[in-house]
């Protein structure tokens, strides 16, 4: 039990592939950048997939590039992942497999991938999206009509019993794409509610199409807009999925205000759909970029959670730093030479560091967590219902339908 040892249950993201079909300008591996290709070894994926599950990995994540291009490598580990012991493996979507769906074999031909997936035991699928406006999504991916084909493709998934997770890549265009706000344009009231109408229509917009999850990617890359107050703070990516372009760029004060909306939305939406993002995490974000009090519990990219990127198929702490390693540690070495990194707050690692790293205290560290917990309490306070909630959730369990009964009670207006 890695907890008792001051550790958190590892996670591995396994980058499979940088090849897309996509042309998301928010990211760096958009199919018209030039950069070269990989598609890691399969066998090697399979080694790693062993070692991590020897070493205490409990959740890995296969991620592209589009993972679906290789939709039967993606099954195939999958299911190697579950026999060597890991139980939570996600993958997902770009959502390329839903263009076309007018076609007359389009409900046979997302049969038969989701038979494919649904024969595993895959716990989380997602699906990304990046607009309550279809056409603003559509353009941003590059991807024509897929809105209407994931409407007609959600019912198909659930009768097979998978409940895919939207997830958001929070951007400019994220209500709507027509009037993409700058706070150096509106102000800060302004900017705070239109992000928050923005969060609103966006989960309105995902509920109507079917969905009953969803999880929201925070906004990586800092621009200049003369308010950036720690010039080179923000990483560069072995993962190869960030951007300059001002839709996803946002300067240190906006993403408070982004933070601080999506905190405001949330408990709006939760009897609705099962929302992941954990509001103790995004107190800690709104903090650090508010009065910049540094996180209570540190990121565990390194320590406990590790990036494979596709090209050689080395290990790094997270997608963003880059120190390669050819072997995974066994949870409880230190790995590399990060230690309590803020460089980024990559949602995949922050959110779990929040919610898991006051338990990892608890038996290593136990005096430390009573001072957090008189330093914070509102933190404590919002962890506990985040908790709560989780349950009522059923733990994100993907192959499960939601209990709308239980989440309700989280509900506010
Ligand atoms: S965000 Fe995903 S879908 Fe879009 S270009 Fe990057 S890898 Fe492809
Ligand atoms: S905060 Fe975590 S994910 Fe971000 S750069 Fe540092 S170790 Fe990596």
């Amino acid at each position: 039990m890695p907890l008792i040892r001051g550790r958190l249950p590892g996670q591995l993201i396994i980058q499979y592939s940088n090849r897309c079909n996509a042309d998301c300008p928010q990211c760096g591996m958009r199919r018209s950048e030039q950069i070269s290709r990989y598609t890691l070894d399969k066998a090697h994926a399979k080694k790693l997939i062993d070692s991590a599950a020897a070493n205490g990995v409990r959740s890995l994540s296969l991620t592209g590039g589009e993972p679906l291009m290789f939709l039967d490598d993606i099954v195939e580990l999958t299911n190697h992942a579950s026999r060597a012991g890991i139980p939570y493996v996600r993958t997902g979507t770009n959502g390329f497999i839903f263009t076309n769906s007018d076609a007359p074999d389009y409900q046979d031909r997302i049969s038969r991938i989701t038979e494919k997936l649904a024969s595993t035991p895959l716990y989380t699928f997602w699906i990304s999206m990046d607009s309550a406006n279809p056409a603003s999504h559509e353009r941003m991916r590059g991807l024509n009509g897929v809105v209407t084909g994931i409407e007609k493709a959600l019912p198909i998934f659930h009768d097979h019993g998978i409940y895919p997770a939207v997830n958001l890549g929070i951007n400019r265009a994220t209500g709507s794409g027509h009037r993409q706000p700058f706070l150096s344009a509106m102000g800060q009231n302004g900017f705070l509610q239109t992000f928050r109408e923005s969060f609103e229509s966006f989960y309105r917009f995902a509920a109507n199409l079917g969905f009953t999850m969803a999880n929201a990617c925070y906004p990586m890359s800092e621009g200049s807009d003369g308010e950036r107050e720690h010039a080179g703070d923000a990483p560069d990516s072995t993962y190869g999925a960030i951007s300059s372009d001002t839709v996803i760029t946002f300067s240190r004060r906006e993403k408070s205000l982004i933070f601080q909306a999506l905190f405001d939305t949330i408990p709006k939406f939760r009897g609705t759909l099962r929302i992941f993002s954990p509001r103790c995490s995004l107190y800690s974000l709104i903090k650090k970029y508010q009065v910049g009090q540094p996180f209570l519990f540190p990121c565990r990219g390194g320590t406990d959670f590790f990036f494979v990127e596709c090209r050689e198929g080395m290990i790094h702490p997270c997608g963003y730093l880059d120190d390669p390693k050819d072997e995974l540690p066994f949870l409880g070495k230190r790995f590399g030479t990060v230690v309590n990194c803020e460089k980024c707050e990559w949602e995949c690692f922050r959110d779990p560091s929040d919610v898991l790293g006051p338990f990892a205290d608890f038996f290593s560290h136990p005096f430390k967590l009573l001072a957090k917990v008189m330093r914070e309490p509102q933190f404590f306070r919002l962890l506990k219902e985040d908790l709560s909630y989780y349950k009522a959730c059923g733990f994100f369990n993907g192959r499960l339908a939601p209990r709308t009964s239980a989440m309700l009670r989280f509900q506010r207006s």
